[in-house]
């Protein structure tokens, strides 16, 4: 079994027996004693995290519609958010330049769908169902806003993505990657899947530049583009500076953290297929791993480590682990090196059965959510935070 960092290695360790038991090659040698963890910062940089202020950065990004792919609104979107790192003081953003020839064989169905015969991910349906797909009826949008904004349809061409770097001051060149996609479908504005897991990256991006946080490691926030077109973007990501690890520009990479629609957990659909208009109150922050690949111990040990954090650090809502982790970002990863993603639901079991009724919709709206809902999102954010300062060694001072 191949841990990644020792460091990593150390932190995970104290998790291992929490976890259940797919695999069992957990080292057996004396493990290091974790140095003990700076909880006082972290709480600080916690308590950095604002509802109104993931508010605004789900609403600033909702000002470009779905932000479809291969559209002058989705470049408007990555200028925005570019913009907003820099703000932040996050100002080392670059750019991942590829080209995306746009498969005219994949067209969006024009009705909402049909109910799901099966979860992807090697998940497993029950339950009531609704159904699921994806919007591609201009006139399903009611407001002529909005239609007129996602009216300009993808072209092939050149693609770009947006990420920037917090750099660690004793091992700069590892790093952790934490993504989110910023382009979205259906004729809404993507308020949920993905302004909602974009500007969850943006915020974490925000509290861990600034100038008195200090971490050992690195943090890269990058905003994907094209995971609606088949993770696209990660994959350009991974085929062009994965064999540059450990050189000028890409350090070693550590894992890999994606988020994606972080927003809305209100059950179950009921028999009739329509649903809670609440947010449940047993609602959680679903953190999946990939059972079926190469980095599945390893990743499993992430998940946990995350869940712990949320225990430990967040304020309203629970996480969950799961192992079927599908359809996201975090893919084209999860043979490298540790790889999970979050999510309101689970990709599969949940979402996959029509747990959420806005998704690739026109109503995926920023008025179609209340603060219940946010407020998940903000939990998200509150774990990954929490979890990703445990690994990178964050501390406040110099
Ligand atoms: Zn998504």
């Amino acid at each position: 079994m191949r841990f990644t960092p020792t460091f990593v290695l150390a932190s995970l360790a104290a998790f291992t027996a929490c976890a259940p038991a797919t695999t069992t090659t957990v080292a057996t040698a004396p493990q290091p004693v974790v140095a003990a963890i700076d909880s006082v910062s972290i709480r600080t940089l916690v308590g950095q995290l604002d509802l109104e202020q993931y508010k605004a950065t789900i609403k600033g990004l909702t000002q470009f519609g779905d932000r479809r792919q291969g559209t002058a609104r989705n470049r408007a979107a990555v200028d925005w958010i570019e913009a907003q790192l820099k703000s932040y003081g996050c100002t080392n953003t670059e750019r991942i330049t590829y080209n995306y020839q746009v498969d005219t064989t994949r067209r969006a169905s024009t009705v909402r769908g049909r109910l799901p015969t099966s979860a992807p991910g090697g998940a497993k349906l029950r339950g009531n169902l609704a159904p699921i797909g994806v919007n591609g009826d201009s006139l399903a949008q009611p407001d002529p806003k909005i239609r007129a904004l996602d009216t300009e349809q993808t072209v092939s061409g050149e693609r770009q993505e947006v990420y920037c770097t917090k750099i660690g001051s004793t091992h700069p060149d590892e790093m952790y990657i934490v993504g989110g996609h910023m382009d979205g479908i259906g004729w809404g504005e993507a308020a949920n899947d993905d302004g909602s897991g974009t500007a969850l990256v943006m915020e974490l991006a925000r509290v861990f530049s600034s100038p008195d946080v200090v971490t050992d490691r690195s943090i890269r926030f990058i905003l994907w583009n094209n995971e609606e077109s088949g993770l696209n973007g990660s994959r350009a990501y991974v085929a062009q500076r994965q064999s540059l690890q450990g050189k000028e520009g890409e350090p070693k990479w550590l894992g890999m953290i994606q988020h994606d629609m972080m927003m809305f957990d209100h059950g179950m659909p009921r028999p009739d297929h329509t649903m809670s208009p609440e947010q449940r109150p047993e609602a959680d922050v679903n953190i999946e791993f990939q059972v079926n690949s190469k980095m599945a111990a390893e990743s499993q040990k992430l998940a946990w480590f995350f869940q712990n954090a949320n225990e430990k650090f967040a304020t309203d809502y629970p996480a969950s682990v799961g192992q079927h982790m599908t359809n996201t970002d975090s893919d084209p990863f999860k043979d490298i090196v540790p790889s999970i993603s979050l999510r309101e639901n689970e990709r599969g079991t949940q979402i996959g059965a029509g747990w959420d009724p806005q998704w690739h919709q026109p109503t995926d709206l920023y008025a179609t959510y209340n603060d219940k809902d946010f407020r998940l999102g903000l939990n998200a954010a509150q774990t990954t935070l929490s979890a990703v300062a445990e690994l990178v060694g964050a501390r406040l001072g110099k």
